[in-house]
Order: structure tokens, then sequence, then C-alpha cells
């Protein structure tokens, strides 16, 4: 369907390094800082109500400066971009974006979802040239669902959008499973049975302390050895190596042939160290770690006319400069000493 050029045709960039030597590959983009979920772990209802200061439409990146921008991380090194959110799919004509940088050579384009939508827009994303889609999906179960996305949507709906993606032509479709510990850990099994043999992948995310506002405390933490081991002994698994350097989830396969499950251990297993990835914001700004404070404003220069030189330099500047390994701290137990001051919220510059 895609008749781009083969990425290993192309003599790909030397990536810029950091200075820890993590190459650029990741870029994520936010395009909308708007969800039509409320997300206990992401976006609380009692802090994103309707007073919340949500970008106004001037403030957004237009498609053709993310497609600007797109470009000059491709030619730094990116071959992975990632859409996210906020909810990406409610982002009027982003179908247009979609196909504007499935034309950029050498890249795979993925995209982070709720689900909500993707039953109605799944076949045109496919057309514009979405290489892969993620599907976050936190319970099986009506209720655990319902009090995990705190709106009420139905899961059914998004297992329609699930089936809708399949139907399109996207294999291998992610499942990604926040777990919080005493909420949704007991859908972990129905979760594992429910696409054992079918080629999607669920991934079980330790709980986060994104952003500052969901409360997070480390008992509510469910450790992915224990994730595994829950899994394990209803369907014995053995590891699988990464796809690729830098990727975060760990892979594992069920040893009946059942298909794969994975792990993103952010909390007990910090994968700093291996970390490629860079943040776009809804309004412009380079953040270079999730768990970041600050960004760095690309939108000024772009809107004040700078040219590809200038754009390129202050790329390279941030990249090399980018020392960032929160998660790591965590670890240390020097995460919040490190880091004290309020940190961008998830639904701002996506996961
Ligand atoms: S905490 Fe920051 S540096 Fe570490 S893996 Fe996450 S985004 Fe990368």
């Amino acid at each position: 369907m895609n008749d781009r050029i083969d990425p290993d045709l192309l003599m790909p960039p030397v990536p810029l390094r950091d200075s820890r030597g993590r190459e650029l590959r990741d870029l994520r983009i936010s395009i909308t800082d708007r969800c039509n979920f409320r997300c206990t772990y992401c976006m609380p209802k009692e802090v994103f109500d309707a007073d919340y200061p949500y970008l106004p439409r001037t403030d957004l990146l237009s498609f053709e400066e993310i497609e600007t921008v797109a470009r000059l991380a491709v030619a730094a090194g990116v071959n992975k971009i990632r859409l996210t959110g906020g909810e990406p799919l409610l982002r009027r004509g982003m179908e247009k974006l979609v196909a504007a940088l499935a034309k950029i050579p050498g890249i795979d384009l993925a995209l982070t979802t709720n689900g909500s939508l993707l039953a109605k827009k799944a076949q045109a994303l496919r057309d514009a040239g979405l290489d892969r889609i993620t599907v976050s999906l936190d319970g099986l179960d009506e209720a655990v669902f319902q009090r995990m996305n705190d709106v009420d949507f139905p899961v059914a709906q998004v297992l329609e959008g699930i089936a809708a993606a399949e139907a399109a032509g996207f294999a291998n479709i992610k499942i990604n499973v926040v777990v919080q510990k005493g909420v949704n850990e007991g859908e972990i099994l129905p979760i594992v049975r429910h696409f054992r043999g079918s080629g999607h992948v669920p991934r079980f995310i330790e709980f986060m302390d994104v952003g500052s506002s969901n409360g997070w405390r480390m008992d509510q933490v469910l450790p992915s050895a224990q994730v595994l081991d829950m899994i394990d002994a209803e369907f014995p698994i053995e590891a699988l190596g990464p796809h690729s350097a830098g990727e975060v989830a760990q892979r594992w396969r069920y040893r009946d042939g059942g298909g794969e499950v994975g792990v993103i251990s952010s909390v007990t297993r910090a994968f700093c160290s291996t970390c490629t990835r860079l943040r776009l914001s809804t309004e412009g700004r380079f953040y270079t770690c999730l768990f970041a404070h600050e960004g760095f404003d690309l939108r000024a220069l772009l809107r004040a006319g700078a040219d590809e030189a200038t754009l390129s330099a202050a790329l390279e500047g941030l990249w090399t400069a980018r020392a960032d390994r929160y998660s790591e701290l965590r670890a240390d137990g020097k995460g919040r000493t490190v880091v004290p001051l309020k940190r961008i919220e998830m639904s701002y510059i996506g996961g």
C-alpha cells in the first residue's frame, strides 16, 4: 500500500547523540491536548474540568508546521514518528497530517489512541499511510474500564475500533494497559486470554508518576515481575529480545505459540540508558523526557521565519546537551529531589 522508499535502501542520516551517547531515533508528536476520556492516571477529572485552560486553536502547531518539524527530526536521525495527544483522533482532519507525514522517506509512522473513534477512522488512517496503531485499553470489565476512563465510555466501542483497525489491515496491534494496584490488576488475565492467538500484543504498563496531577504513590504500582508471574502461571512464557534499540517494552512469548505479551516497567526497571525519544508538544515545544518540567519553544523560531539551518542547529543544541534520566533517579530515590518542579502533563505531550 505504501509505495514509500524502503528505509533500508536509503542512506539514513547519522543520528544525533546526546550527552550519554543515546541516539535521536523516536519523535512523539502530541497533536492535541484534549481528550474525551478522563483516565485517572493521566487526566483526572477534578483537574481537567471545564475550566481547565486548554490550548486555544491558534496556539496549536498547524499540520504544515508539524510536517516541517518532522522532516527536521528525520534529517537528524529520527526513523520512528508516533502521533499522540490527548486523544489524537479528536484533531479534525488529522488524516491529512498522516498522509503528509507518510510521504517522508525512511520513517515508521504510528499512532496511539484510546480507540473511542477508531471504528470510524481506521480505514481512512490506513489509506493515508499509517503503519501501526497502539490502543489503550485498561480493562474488559465494563465497571473497571469505566472507573479507569472516568467518562462511562463503553468498552465494546473500543473493541469495535480494534476490530475495524484489523479489518483495515493493521496487524500486531499493541494494546496498552496501565495497571493500577487495587483498581484493575484483575483485568490482566482476562485481557491476556482475550488477545491470545489474535496477533495483537497486550503490554502491561507500570503506573507512573507522570505529570503533577494523578496523585501517584509507589504502593499503587504493581511491579511487572509480578504481572509476568501471573501470566506465566496460566500461560508459560519466555523472554524475547527487543525489536529495536530503545524499545520500551520487554517482550515475552507464550511457549505454546499463542503469541506475544509485553510489560513496560519505567518504575521498577528504568530504561533511561537506552532512551531515544524526543517529544513535541501540541503547541510546538520540544521535551527531552516524559518527566520534564520545561521545554524548548521551537514554535517561536518557526513563526519567526527561521530557516532550516537555524532550526537544525536548535535541535542539535538541544539533543546533544540532553542528560535526562528521571526513572533512574526515581529508582535511586532521588526523583522528586532532583526534579522537584511541576512536571508537564502526559496529556500535553503524549505518553
Ligand atoms: S524517564 Fe525520561 S529519560 Fe528516562 S526513559 Fe523516560 S523519557 Fe527517557
